[in-house]
């Protein structure tokens, strides 16, 4: 398998410096919404804020890989004092929560740092937060040709076989192909 150069994109969460004003789930709505800019809406944000004022927690969390299965090895979190829930870290589209799944058709979303053409300096959440909690890198790396992360399509696609099966995708597609 061949090898190319890739540039490896991330943030680094400083959830100390998060303050839970929700301004990156807001940019990032809007970024992706369809046409771009047109509704914001936090729930189609890829980003969501683990917030418990009362408990002073304000986590950001990115949207990760779709799961079709629960995972078992749940786990509490107590760190400088503060009790985070079983799921507060995971990134997962899962089926035991609502998080990261489009509110209108239940499709898994997932951070796709908001690849653009030509490319944005900084993802819209970056952008937007005013208070430096998170912080964008860029690095090249050698990766297998092959490994390439799905798109939202591809992710979507995955999704509506394990709820459906491929038999009633496929009707469906030749149905609605031909209206
Ligand atoms: S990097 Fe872009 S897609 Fe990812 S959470 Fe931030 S704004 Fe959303
Ligand atoms: S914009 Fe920054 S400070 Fe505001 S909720 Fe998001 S991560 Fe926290």
């Amino acid at each position: 398998m061949g090898k190319v150069k890739k540039t490896i994109k991330s943030i680094t969460i400083n959830a100390d410096l998060c303050n839970g004003c929700r301004a990156c789930e807001l940019a990032c709505s809007l970024f992706h919404a369809a046409p771009r800019y047109s509704s914001s809406n936090p729930a189609r944000s890829r980003i969501r804020i683990v917030r418990e004022p009362l408990k002073d927690i304000y986590v950001p969390v990115y949207a990760g890989e779709y799961t079709a299965a629960e995972c078992t090895g749940r786990t509490m979190y107590i760190l400088d004092g503060k009790e985070y829930a079983e799921c507060d870290f995971c990134r997962a589209s899962c089926p035991s929560r609502n998080l990261f799944k489009e509110p209108d058709s239940g499709l898994p979303l997932k951070c796709d740092m908001c690849e653009d053409e030509p490319p944005l300096e900084e993802p819209k959440c970056v952008e937007w937060c005013l208070n430096d909690a998170l912080i964008y890198e860029e690095r090249e790396e050698e990766v297998d040709e092959e490994e390439v992360s799905p798109g939202d399509v591809e992710t979507g696609v995955e999704s509506l076989l394990d709820k459906f099966g491929l038999q009633q995708v496929l009707d469906t597609i030749a149905r609605t192909s031909k209206s």
